[in-house]
């Protein structure tokens, strides 16, 4: 064998374990069937930005490790997301906070907001949520529920609201106070020169293929290394034997305007039902709306974003975990701890709702167990 680890994919989970395995002294190859690297981190540079082609990428988290490793290989920004919502028409800040609590009832005070919502969440009789409907409702009222995320969520997932769970709302925050940085995390950013330049940071002297497909030849790919790290999707790994897990997927339309400023913040969210994206992207105010060297920038790239179910053959990106399909992938893990060699991790491998410091703390825990 000429490699110890076969890392399949390189996007950040792969990544991470690739790095970690070269700095223990292994002998490591990468491959990925995209033709780049950096998954669906990827980001591209046309008119002088930096435009994240498979969806918007915040870097942020409180795990002090993790950023101390992440930023051996990019330097960041003080990006802060502070995320608009437009319901036709109707500007609302996120996440819910005073300022969102104003303008949908007028009040100024949080004693009135908590009033409010706890008067919504009376007249709905929830005492125990029972799904993401509920969940909503009991965090943030009924009005809130209807124009900020009863459409946005369905349009995202592709179903209603009852029975989506309640875990995946939980992930918003609400506040009472006048602070509108939709994460609470002690350390946020993106890399300056792109998530692109930060991944290939990370494999600097490693070797690596791309546009190469694993599963198309695995006989080929096993007999190149000791153990693989696999970071695909697991139900595609074993053929989808057992059925399909499901995932849903995005799809972007990018569009270069020849203005300098579409919409004044880098992401608004459309939550209302009618409107057929979920967000709009304006990918400059990621860098505040200069190149590198402090320029301004003439023109300006759009995303539209669109949510779809995932069929085989194109790109998964959230997997749904209700469940269903938690259940399925419950017994896809047990045939994966019988494989041979084979490690799974990432949100495709694991079938996990990860966040990027989540993906990038449980390979730095993966590569501390296994990869010594
Ligand atoms: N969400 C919502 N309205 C919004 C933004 C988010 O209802 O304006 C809900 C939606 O169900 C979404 C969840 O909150 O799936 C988590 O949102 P987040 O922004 O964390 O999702 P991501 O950035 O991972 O797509």
């Amino acid at each position: 064998m000429k490699y110890d680890y076969l890392v399949v994919g390189a996007g950040l989970f792969g990544a991470v374990c690739a790095q970690k395995a070269k700095e223990s002294g292994k002998k490591v190859f990468v491959i990925d069937k995209r033709s780049n690297v950096a998954g669906n981190l990827y980001t591209e540079k046309i008119e002088g930005i930096q435009v994240h082609k498979y969806g918007a990428h915040i870097f942020h988290t409180n795990d002090r490790k993790v950023w101390e490793y992440i930023n051996r290989f990019a330097d960041f920004n003080r990006f802060t997301n502070s995320p608009i919502a437009n319901y036709h028409g109707e500007i609302y800040s996120l996440p819910f906070n005073m300022y969102t609590f104003n303008k949908m009832w007028g009040v100024s005070s949080p004693a009135e907001a908590l009033e409010m919502i706890e008067k919504q969440k009376q007249a709905a009789g929830i005492h125990v949520p029972q799904n993401l409907e509920e969940q909503a409702i009991s965090l943030v009222g009924t009005d809130i529920y209807k124009k900020l995320i009863k459409g946005y969520t369905e349009k995202q997932w592709g179903r209603d609201c009852k029975d989506l769970p309640s875990f995946i709302i939980k992930r918003l925050p609400v506040r009472l106070t006048y602070d509108n940085n939709y994460f609470n995390a002690l350390f946020q950013g993106i890399p300056i020169g792109g998530y692109t330049k930060m991944v290939e940071n990370m494999l600097e002297g490693i070797d690596f293929e791309l546009n190469t497909d694993y599963l198309k030849d695995r006989e080929k790919w096993n007999k190149i290394a000791d153990k693989v790290i696999y970071t695909g999707a697991i139900d595609a790994y074993f053929d989808y034997k057992l059925g399909y897990l499901e995932y849903r997927s995005v799809r972007f339309e990018t569009e270069i305007l020849d203005i300098p400023n579409y919409q004044g913040n880098a992401a608004v969210n459309y939550t209302d039902r009618e409107t057929p994206w979920t967000r709009i992207i304006e990918h400059k105010w990621f860098e505040f709306g200069k190149s590198p060297d402090g320029a301004e920038l003439p023109k300006t790239v759009i995303s539209k974003e669109f949510s779809s179910e995932w069929k085989p053959g194109e790109e998964p990106y959230y997997p749904v975990n209700d469940e269903k399909n938690s259940k399925l992938y419950m017994k896809y893990k047990v045939m994966s701890e019988k494989e041979k060699n084979v490690y799974f991790g990432g949100r495709l491998g694991e079938y996990k709702y990860y966040d990027m410091d989540q993906t990038i703390a449980s390979a730095l825990d993966f590569a501390d167990r296994v990869i010594t």
